[in-house]
C-alpha cells in the first residue's frame, strides 16, 4: 500500500522466510493449521485475560475463529476474536521470524505463577515460524488487527513474503486478528470450502477454540486424550474411537494414560476388539494406527514412527507438547524425541498388557488369540534381549499337564518348575493330538516334566530368538533328547538282545552313512521304535513345511 509505512524484515528473517516458505514444511496444506493455531492461541489469551479481570469479559459466544473461502477472488480469509495485536507487536510477532509471542505469553504465566484459569499447554504456539509457511501458498497477506481494549487503534499489515512488509491504521480492524490470504494462481484450491473442510477436519478437529467454516462448525469432537480419564465414559471412547480409528468395531481395551518423565505425553490407545485384518499383519503395510499430535494439534495422521512396528495394530491419538509441530517427515522418522516416545510406549504398552493378563485372563486369552503373533513378531524384531525377555513375559501357551484350552504364561511356568528342572521345555507341534503323541514327548512325559506346546509354525522361531527368561534356558523337546544323561540301563529282557542290536545299528549306519550324524541306541523312546532328532531348529521343520510367507 502507497500510504502505509514499509519495514524491511530483518536479514535473518529474510533468510528464514525463504526456508520456511520452500522447504519447511512438507505439505503446503498445512498453512491452515498453522493460521488456525495462531488464531486459537489468540482466542485462549483473550480467554486468559478475560478470566483474570485484564480484559474485557467474554462469553464463550465471543471467541471463535471463523474462516471464510472466495473461489473468485482466490482468498483465503481467517479471522478471530482473540487478543489482537498493537502496532508494536506487529512488528516485533510478524516482522520478526522465530520470535513467539505466544512463547513469551507462556512464560510470563509461568514466572507470574498465575494458573487461572488456563492450561498453558493449549497455547500452541512456541517457535515463531508458522505465520510465514502462508508465503509457501500466497503472494501477499493483509493482517487487519485491533486488540481488545476499548480505545484501540486497528492496523492493517501487508506483506508479499519477500523483503518487506507495511503498517498502517486501519478502521476496517475489528477486535481480534484478521488474516486475508491472496493465494497464488497454483495454489488457487486453498479458497475451495470442500478443500479446507477436509484440512481443518485433518489438522484442527481438536483445537480449543470453536472453528467455523463459511458460517458451519468444523471442530465439535473432544480431544478425549487430554480429558481426565475418569471423566471419559466408555460411550465416549467407542465414539472417538471410531473417528481415530476410522473404525466400525470398539476397543477391545483402552490405555489413556499421561506421563511427565521422561517425556511429556498424552494418549488414549485402542487395542482393538476385531481381528487383525490384512492390512495390519502386512508387515510392510507402512502406516501405523497411532496418530501424532502436538498441543491438539496434528503433526501426522498414522504416524508411523511413534509406535514401534509390531504395535501397529494398536490405534489412537499420541501427543506431546516436547513435539515441534513443523517436525519434517523425514525428521519424524530419525529424531531423537520420537525414538524417545517410541520406546516409552513400548513399555507402557507392555505393562499395560502384562496387568491385562493378570486381572483379566480370559479376554486377555482372547486377545492374545487374535493378536499373539504380533508380540512374536515383537520378539524376533527387539533388538536387546531385556526387551525381547519384557514381550515374552506376555506369551502364553497351553501345556502337557493342563487340560486342552488353558495357557500359562513362562513366568508362571518357571515358578512351578520342580527343583531338579533347571530349563524350560517345549514342543512344537501342528496340534495337541499330534504334541501328545509326538515321539519327542514320550520321555518327558514319562519324567512327569511340563512342556509348553506351540503350534504355529513360527513358535519355535520366536522361542529359538528368545533363547532364555528370567535366566532360565528354554529348549525344545527334541533337543532335549540329544543331551547326554546318566540313564537307567537298556533293558534287554524286553527288547532285542545284544547281538540283535549290534546287527541293526550296524545295518543303519551302513545305509545312513553320509546322510546322519550319528546313529544310537537310547532307552528313552518306549512307544516309538526310533526317532530323528537335530541339533537346532528341530520341529522347524513344520515351519519350513508351511509357507514362508506367513512370518510375522
Ligand atoms: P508461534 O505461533 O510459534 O509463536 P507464529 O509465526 O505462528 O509463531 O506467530 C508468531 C507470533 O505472532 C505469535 O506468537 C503471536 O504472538 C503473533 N500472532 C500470530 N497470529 C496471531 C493472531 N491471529 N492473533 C494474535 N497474535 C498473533
Ligand atoms: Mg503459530
Amino acid at each position: 500500500s502507497s500510504t502505509g509505512e514499509q519495514h524491511q524484515f530483518q536479514a535473518e528473517t529474510r533468510m528464514l522466510l525463504d526456508i520456511v516458505a520452500k522447504s519447511l514444511y512438507s505439505d503446503k496444506e498445512v498453512f491452515v493449521r498453522e493460521l488456525v493455531s495462531n488464531a486459537s492461541d489468540a482466542i485462549e489469551k483473550a480467554r486468559y485475560l478475560s478470566v483474570q479481570g485484564e480484559g474485557p469479559i467474554l462469553g464463550e459466544s465471543d471467541l471463535l475463529v471463523s474462516i471464510t473461502t472466495d473461489k473468485y477472488t482466490k482468498t483465503l480469509t481467517i479471522q478471530d476474536s482473540g487478543v489482537g495485536m498493537t502496532k508494536e507487536e506487529l512488528i516485533s510477532n510478524l516482522g520478526t521470524i522465530a520470535r513467539s509471542g505466544s512463547k513469551a505469553f507462556v512464560e510470563q504465566l509461568k514466572e507470574g505463577g498465575k494458573g487461572g484459569g488456563i492450561d498453558p499447554s493449549s497455547i500452541i504456539g512456541q517457535f515463531g515460524v508458522g505465520f510465514y509457511s502462508v508465503f509457501m501458498v500466497a503472494d501477499k497477506v493483509e493482517v487487519f488487527t485491533r486488540t481488545r481494549s476499548q480505545d484501540a487503534v486497528g492496523y492493517k499489515w501487508t506483506s508479499d513474503g519477500c523483503g518487506s512488509y507495511t503498517i498502517e491504521e486501519s478502521s476496517d480492524a475489528v477486535p481480534g486478528t484478521q488474516v486475508v490470504c491472496h493465494l497464488k494462481t497454483e495454489n488457487r484450491e486453498f479458497s475451495d470450502d470442500d478443500t479446507i473442510k477436509g484440512v481443518l477436519k485433518k489438522y484442527s478437529s481438536f483445537v480449543a477454540a470453536p472453528i467455523e467454516l463459511n458460517g458451519q462448525q468444523i471442530n465439535n469432537i473432544q480431544p478425549l486424550w487430554m480429558l481426565e480419564p475418569k471423566s471419559v465414559t466408555p460411550e465416549m471412547h467407542n465414539e472417538f474411537y471410531k473417528f481415530v480409528g476410522s473404525s466400525y468395531d470398539n476397543p477391545r481395551f483402552i490405555l489413556h494414560y499421561r506421563t511427565d518423565v521422561p517425556i511429556d505425553l498424552r494418549c488414549v490407545l485402542y487395542f482393538p476388539e476385531g481381528k487383525p485384518g490384512l492390512f495390519e499383519l502386512n508387515r510392510e503395510g507402512g502406516d501405523g494406527g497411532v496418530s501424532l499430535y502436538s498441543r491438539r494439534v496434528l503433526i501426522k495422521n498414522k504416524a508411523e514412527s511413534v509406535m514401534p512396528k509390531w504395535l501397529r495394530f494398536v490405534k489412537g491419538v499420541v501427543d506431546s507438547e516436547d513435539i515441534p509441530l513443523n517436525l519434517s517427515r523425514e525428521m519424524l522418522q530419525d529424531s531423537a524425541i520420537i525414538k524417545r516416545v517410541r520406546t516409552v510406549l513400548q513399555n507402557r504398552c507392555v505393562r499395560f498388557l502384562a496387568e491385562k493378563q493378570s486381572k483379566e485372563p480370559k479376554s486377555y486369552q482372547e486377545f492374545f488369540e487374535d493378536y499373539g503373533i504380533f508380540l512374536k513378531e515383537g520378539i524376533i524384531t527387539a533388538t536387546e534381549q531385556i526387551e525381547k525377555e519384557e514381550i515374552a513375559r506376555l506369551l502364553v501357551y497351553e501345556s502337557s499337564s493342563r487340560p486342552s484350552g488353558d495357557r500359562i504364561n513362562l513366568t508362571d511356568y518357571i515358578s512351578k518348575m520342580p527343583d531338579t528342572q533347571q530349563d524350560i521345555y517345549y514342543l512344537a507341534a501342528p496340534s495337541r493330538e499330534l504334541a501328545e503323541q509326538s515321539p519327542y514327548f514320550e520321555e518327558l512325559k514319562r519324567r512327569g516334566i511340563d512342556v509348553l506346546f506351540c503350534y504355529e509354525n513360527y513358535d519355535e522361531v520366536v522361542l529359538m530368538q528368545l533363547r532364555q527368561i528370567n535366566g532360565r534356558n528354554i529348549v525344545s523337546a527334541e533337543k532335549d533328547m540329544r543331551r547326554d544323561r546318566d540313564e537307567a540301563k537298556y533293558d534287554e529282557a524286553k527288547g532285542l538282545d545284544k547281538s540283535e542290536t549290534s546287527g541293526l545299528m550296524d545295518y543303519l549306519k551302513g545305509v545312513l552313512a553320509g546322510k546322519c550324524w550319528a546313529v544310537k541306541t537310547t532307552p528313552r523312546l518306549k512307544a516309538h521304535p526310533c526317532v530323528v532328532t537335530v541339533e537346532e531348529m528341530a520341529s522347524a521343520r513344520h515351519f519350513v513345511r508351511t509357507q514362508f510367507s506367513q512370518i510375522p
